[in-house]
């Protein structure tokens, strides 16, 4: 065990470059002290690639301008080019720091911030530990960010993806289809008599059977198939490398599994979840026509409907 801090407690990771070992051995032992944990590199070339290998690992870099081959501003450079690579704070270490044109070109580079050999130990901690602090913040916002965004396509009821998830999965699907010449099918579900479930039992039952709907439907689609809420009551999958009939197949198998695991409702009663659904497919024949294929399939629900409910029909190509 070291004194201060907990060890086990690291305050950050710095990656410590410096082709003098003397120097490296001097910045790692003060950051140590700080419970810095660091990483070492004797060149520019070596601390490009650990970088690379883990941008989310190092948290800041400490780097000597004066290196034999690639120097500290070229791999500054580098990084600040690099969009992976160009959030990782740099502090330059030099021999000139104090040489005003040297400050003005390491901080338009893009160096957080500068020391000067020989360097003063509690400096060098300061100056680490806030790059190091400020990298954890943004990180912070980062994740919450990248959370938010994924938060804001899934549907919080059921838990399976929302229109706007639909929307960019279905772009992406036509694409795959295109691609591999392989069909793409669509299949728009919507509840029978389900303004019926919410008047006898109330809302809270009524998003029951929602959530008990969905979980059978993404039980019943094919791995890589996918399901979504659209809205309301009404539902839709993308079924890939699937022709109408595989589709007609994948509402068949769910069908069973609502026969087989009705609801219970809270009277004990048992209530069999019934559903019809419109079928679009987009394929060589109608070469891969995208714009309406959710036109096509809600058109082709609705006939399901009007033909009597609970069954499928398939869009005209
Ligand atoms: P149809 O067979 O013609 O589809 O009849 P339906 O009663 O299912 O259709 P309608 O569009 O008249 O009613 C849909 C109902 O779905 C009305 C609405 O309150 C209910 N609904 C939509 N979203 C939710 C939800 O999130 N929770 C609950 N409990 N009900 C919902
Ligand atoms: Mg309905
Ligand atoms: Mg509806």
């Amino acid at each position: 065990m070291s004194e201060g801090p907990r060890a086990t407690e690291s305050a950050g990771t710095v990656l410590v470059v410096d082709d003098d070992p003397d120097t490296r051995r001097l910045v790692v032992r003060w950051l140590n002290r700080a419970s810095i944990r660091c990483l070492e590199a004797a060149d520019g070339a070596t601390a490009l690639e650990m970088v690379r290998a883990d941008a989310h690992g190092i948290d800041l870099v400490i780097l000597d301008v004066m290196m034999p081959g690639m120097g500290g501003l070229d791999v500054l450079k580098t990084m600040q080019a690099d969009e992976a690579l160009k959030l990782v704070p740099v502090i330059l270490l030099s021999a000139h720091a104090d040489d005003e044109a040297a400050v003005v070109t390491s901080a338009s580079l893009g160096a957080v911030d500068h020391l000067s050999k020989p360097f003063s130990g509690p400096v060098l901690v300061a100056k680490t530990l806030r790059g190091v602090q400020h990298r954890k913040i943004e990180r912070e916002l980062e994740d919450k960010l990248a959370d938010a965004e994924k938060r804001a396509r899934i549907d919080p009821l059921t838990q399976l993806g929302n229109r706007q998830l639909f929307d960019e999965r279905l772009r992406e699907e036509i694409g795959f289809a295109r691609r591999h010449r392989a069909p793409l099918c669509l299949a728009m579900l919507d509840l029978d008599h389900f303004k019926a479930v919410n008047d006898t039992y109330g809302h809270e039952v009524g998003d029951t059977a929602l959530k008990h709907f969905a979980r059978l439907l993404s039980a019943t689609v094919r791995q890589g198939d996918a399901a979504f809420r659209y809205g309301g009551e009404e539902f839709v999958v993308l079924l890939r490398s699937s022709d109408a009939a595989s589709a007609r197949a994948a509402m068949d198998r769910l069908r069973t599994a609502l026969d087989v695991l009705p609801l219970k409702l809270p009277d004990g009663e048992m209530r069999r979840i019934r559903f019809s659904a419109g079928i679009a497919v987009a394929d060589e024949k109608n070469d891969f026509r995208s714009d309406d294929l959710v036109a096509r399939a809600d058109a082709a629900l609705y006939r399901a409907k009007d033909g009597g409910r609970s069954r499928d029909e398939i869009a005209p190509g």
